[in-house]
Formats: structure tokens, sequence, C-alpha cells
């Protein structure tokens, strides 16, 4: 099938390009970008003109920031295009449940892409604690935005999401592997007196579980969701590549190579069997975060 990417920058060159050149499924048709190209492929700077020149590609994906999206998702439904989105799927619930009304009401598939649920050690970890009860969890988030989104100020804007741009990740993972929804009961977060949004959170869930993102951690980067359980411990490392039961290694990867190409796989399956797949639970996690946060005013940030 082939596939236009639109918003060239660095998730799409880092992960995306690969991904599809490395897929049975898929052909890189054409790029949309004001300034990004892919070498070899169309190249558009305007997304109406790319619509209208290549009704031959089926399927758009679209790596743009969370802001900007809705407006390209809607044309490309509108053109009787099937969509995937970059995580987080849209920058409110309601314009991502107005996508989901239409792609349904054209026949479309709309998928919300959650790259971290494609983690190596997410489905062994789901399957472990599907018959355990869980007595607590705590995830640590805890990475230095400087390192991973150079100069993105876009991070700091209104719907950037500030340091839930990487923590949904972590509640995408939560979310999938916890047997029981949990609901957010209380936050703090921490905004640089510069910035729209936080650069810390800590949120308290139900069910006793409990998260620590934070976007200033230099040197070891940490990405780990702990699990007490009545059979032991488990603990899912690396963004959810790696797992430990009772504090032994237990599967995974130190690697997130694979996530994208699985991305891809799901998108493929998805348009052939006509079905979508849109999953909000992540980002109502957020968006209650920034509804009952309490907030604290912290030292201006600069890239
Ligand atoms: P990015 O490099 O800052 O932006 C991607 C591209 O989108 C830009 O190069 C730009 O291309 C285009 N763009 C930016 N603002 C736009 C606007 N207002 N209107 C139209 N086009 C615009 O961002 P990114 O890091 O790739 O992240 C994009 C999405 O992927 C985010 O939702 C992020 O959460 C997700 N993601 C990122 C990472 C990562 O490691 N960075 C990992 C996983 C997921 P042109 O200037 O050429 O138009």
């Amino acid at each position: 099938m082939k596939v236009a990417l639109v918003g060239i920058g660095k998730i799409a060159i880092d992960q995306h390009v690969p991904a599809i050149a490395n897929s049975p499924d898929w052909e890189l048709a054409a790029t949309v970008s004001r300034k990004g190209s892919v070498e070899g492929v169309e190249a558009f700077d305007d997304f109406a003109a790319f619509l209208s020149a290549r009704p031959d590609v089926s399927v758009v994906s679209l790596c743009l920031p969370p802001v900007p999206r809705f407006d390209y998702a809607e044309a490309a439904l509108l053109a009787g295009r099937h969509v995937m989105l970059e995580k987080p799927p849209g920058a409110t619930l309601a314009e991502v449940h107005a996508l989901q009304a239409l792609a349904a009401a054209k026949g479309l598939t709309l998928y919300t892409t959650w790259h971290s649920r494609m983690a190596l050690a997410v489905a062994p970890a789901k399957a472990w604690l599907a018959d355990k009860r869980i007595l607590k969890a705590h995830i640590t988030w805890r990475e230095d935005v400087r390192k991973w989104h150079p100069g993105q100020d876009w991070v700091f804007e209104p719907g950037g999401m500030g340091v839930f741009d990487p923590g949904i990740n972590a509640l995408s993972i939560l979310t999938e592997i916890l047997p029981a929804p949990v609901h957010l009961t209380a936050a703090s977060l921490e905004f640089p007196s510069n910035r729209q949004t936080p650069i810390g959170a800590k949120l308290t869930f139900s069910g006793n579980v409990t998260a620590d993102f934070d976007w200033r951690q230099t040197g070891p980067q940490t990405w780990d969701i702990e699990v007490e359980t009545d059979h032991g411990p488990m603990a899912l490392r690396m963004g959810g590549n790696v797992l430990e039961i009772n504090g032994k290694p237990a599967g995974g990867e130190n690697t997130i190579m694979g996530e994208y190409p699985a991305l891809y796989a799901r998108m493929a399956e998805l348009v052939a069997r006509g079905a979508s797949e849109v999953d909000l639970a992540p980002m109502v996690h957020v968006a209650d975060a920034l509804t009952l946060g309490r907030r604290i005013e912290t030292e201006a940030f600069d890239f």
C-alpha cells in the first residue's frame, strides 16, 4: 500500500522512514512538509496540493506535533484517505472524537498509535499481570528534554503537553498492562516561569498507583514502571522493552527499533480489515492531570 508521511521532522526521519522502508506492506509514495523531505520520494509542501495530485495514495501518516495535526487529519479523511496519527493523537480529546466519528461515517481507518505499547516487554507484562492482584505501582519517567527534543519549543506551547509528551508513553503502557483501569486523583505540576506546559509532574491515581515525570534528568535516563503484586514484584524498564519478574530478567531486549515496524504492521492489518483503533485512555489521564493539577512555578527554562 502507498503511504504519505506528513511532517518530516525528528520522529519521521528517526523511525517512520526506516520502518516503512523495511516493511513488506508499505511503499513511501510521497511526503508533505514545509521544509523536510526524503531523498527519492516525491515531496509536497502543501497538503491540499498533495491530496489532489496523488489520489493513488490511500493512507496518510501524520508525524506533525499535536496542535497542527487535526486540520490535516480532517482534510485527509474528507478526501477519503485512511489516517494514522502519531502520539498523542491530538491536542484535545474532543478533536479526536470528531475524527473518530468522521472516519466511521466515511468507512475509513483511523489509528491512534501508541508506539510504547509495541515495546517488546509490554505484551508479556500484560499477560503476567492478568491474573494478579495489584498492590501498588509506580512510574518513574525521567529524561533530558535538551537531549530528546533539542530546540522543539512547541512542547512548551499550549497543546504541546510539556513533560506529558514523554509521560503519555508511560501512561500508554500503564493503561495497556493493568488488569483494571485506574483514574487520576491528584497531581502537582511544575511549570517553568517562562513556559505554558509543565516540565515536571507528580501524579496519584486510584489503586495505589503513582507517577513521577521529569524532563530535567541529565546523566542516566529512567523509563521504569514498577508493580507490586500478590505474587511478587514486576518491573518494566527501558520504556517497556525489558521485563523483570521477582527482580530477575524475564524477557524483552533494550531496543526501541521494533516499535514502529509493529505500528505499521498493525495499520496494514486495520486497513485490510476495514477497522479503526482509537484509544484515548492515556490522554484522558493527561487531560485529568491538567484539570486537577496543582500548579507550582519553577525556574525559567531555555534550550
Ligand atoms: P518535530 O521534529 O518538531 O516536528 C515534525 C515536523 O512537523 C517538523 O519538522 C515540521 O516539518 C512539521 N511541523 C511542525 N510544526 C508544524 C506546524 N505548526 N504546522 C505544520 N507542520 C509543522 O517533532 P517530532 O519530534 O518529530 O514529533 C512529532 C510527533 O511525534 C509528536 O507528537 C511527538 O510526540 C511524536 N514523537 C516524537 C518522538 C521523538 O523522539 N521526537 C518520539 C515518538 C513520538 P516542516 O517544517 O518541514 O513542515
